[in-house]
């Protein structure tokens, strides 16, 4: 949905009665992101806090909110008289300000906690975000930005073939590693491991739609990939090692999605990303011999494809070249 067919549907659900207030207030914010912003948005979100409708009645955030409406009138339609008479009656009403609510739940977000502080920032938990709003007069402010950063954080994902379902039937089912879901009883993330294959369980209430829980699930589904590289990785270097005679001093497991394993010339230590349990097994074993061959070949000269066909064979040494041809996604 573009930001002109979430501001029509949001105010169609005004319309339409009280049971929706919620989702339409959240539907205004999300059309909200942008530079410049049609005044109709912000002044929607005025007579919501004006009137109650989805956020807590507070006529002083209900002025800021038109207040922000009339700036964004010199940018567009200069002729809507009813948000500029609005705000004169609130003006002369001269509200006081209110404090800032600890929490409020955004419908498709999930629960924020607010707090003020010096320097805007956010954090994400696994059932809440918590942000800190510098003095900015209006607290749901800090909704829009979430908002803004996390569907911006979720295309460049989509752009990255991240598989599509986070809900309760996330799947996947990669050559070493497998990741299931499951609804659970408790309060907290929690996982359960059946050889490689590794079920999340979600914390009773988790609503699948809710943006806040989709990072939590994606950073639990890559800390499931990460115990299983722990476990099979350093395993297997050593086992390879050991059978081609080439050397290394420690294992580390790293994060890097571009870059699969390196190898340190000074300390002969190994990296290998976690990322690679999203691999075929002759891929992983590929870049190990790889970094192991580094040992004795600093390059990527010729002599470096000679040294991976002698010590991997001809197999692996084209898993080797082709490692990249296919994308792979970047997430789980
Ligand atoms: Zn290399």
């Amino acid at each position: 949905m573009n930001r002109h067919d979430l501001f029509k549907r949001a105010i169609a659900l005004f319309r339409a009665g009280t049971e929706h207030d919620r989702e339409a207030v959240s539907l205004l914010h999300r059309a909200m992101c942008g530079f410049q912003v049609h005044p109709a948005i912000p002044a929607w979100i005025g007579w919501a806090h004006k009137n109650g409708r989805g956020v807590p009645k507070d006529a002083y955030t209900a002025l800021m909110w038109y207040r922000r409406a009339v700036k964004a009138l010199r940018y567009n339609d200069p002729n809507e008289a009813w948000i500029k008479e609005r705000v004169q009656r609130l003006e002369a009403q001269n509200p006081q300000p209110q404090p800032t609510p600890n929490e409020v739940h955004e419908w498709g977000l999930g629960r924020v906690k607010i707090k003020r502080g010096k320097q805007y920032g956010y954090r994400l938990h696994d059932t809440y975000a918590e942000v800190t709003l510098t003095e900015v007069p209006m607290y749901d402010e800090a909704l829009v930005r979430l908002w803004k950063l996390l569907e911006e954080r979720e295309a460049r994902r989509e752009k990255d073939l991240l598989p599509a379902l986070l809900d309760e039937n996330l799947k996947r089912d990669y050559p070493l590693f497998e990741l299931r879901i499951e609804r659970g009883r408790g309060e907290q993330f929690s996982h359960r491991k059946e050889g490689i294959r590794y079920t999340l369980i979600t914390p009773h209430a988790t609503r699948f739609e809710e943006r806040i829980t989709r990072e939590a699930i994606i950073r639990h589904g890559l800390r499931l990939m990460k115990m299983a590289a722990e476990e099979y990785l350093p395993k297997r270097l050593k086992e390879l090692s050991e059978r081609v005679g080439l050397g290394y001093a420690h294992c580390h497991i790293s994060h890097g999605n571009k870059t699969l394993g390196s190898f340190y010339y000074k300390s002969k230590d190994i990296d290998l990303s976690y990322h690679l349990l999203k691999r075929t097994p002759i891929q992983v074993d590929a870049v190990i011999i790889h970094e192991l061959c580094h040992g004795v070949e600093f390059n990527h000269y010729n002599e470096f494809h000679y040294t991976m066909e002698r010590y991997g064979g001809a197999a692996i040494a084209h898993a080797d070249r082709h490692l990249y041809d296919h994308h792979v996604p970047t997430e789980i």
